[in-house]
């Protein structure tokens, strides 16, 4: 990529492609709230979040249940590393390996920072929004929001 866009510029331009990356699995989870009524939810939203070092970091979750406190992200298994289900290239073995540590290990600030502001944090895999598996999944969901799954 040519560099002709500023650096705050080109962070949203990336944290656009990242989002655009994990869309289609977005829409499954935002599908199967709106099947089973789950309202309450907004998509995008920043929090302010408290690191344990210092300063304050702004998070963007996938999804936001406010009055819940409570944010969603839905993990993509091969960027997030997905026990199940993040292979190894076969080339480029350590670029890939430190990028997805990389990931994993934001990943788990961005929890923690959350958490101790006060929010519970929901991850959900990509794989765990497949049609076998999504009924449990949703169960989860409807649990940490403290819901009664509605009967249908
Ligand atoms: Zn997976």
């Amino acid at each position: 990529m040519p560099d002709v866009f500023t650096k705050a510029k080109r962070s949203e331009v990336m944290s656009l492609i990242r989002s655009h990356g994990n869309a289609a699995t977005e829409l499954r989870l935002v599908k199967l709230m709106r099947e089973h009524r789950i309202t309450g939810w907004r998509r995008q939203v920043a929090l302010i979040a408290h690191p344990s070092t210092a300063g304050r970091i702004k998070v963007r979750p996938d999804f936001v249940f406010r009055r819940e406190r409570t944010a969603v992200f839905v993990d993509g298994c091969y960027w997030h590393g997905c026990p199940r289900h993040y292979r190894r290239p076969k080339s480029n073995r350590k670029f890939w390996d430190a990028k997805i540590e990389r990931n994993q290990t934001r990943d788990r600030h961005v929890t923690l920072a959350l958490r101790k502001a006060g929010w519970k944090v929901l991850r959900i895999w990509e794989c765990a929004l497949t049609q076998k598996r999504q009924t449990g999944t949703l169960a989860r969901l409807q649990r940490s929001l403290g819901r009664v799954p509605a009967a249908s």
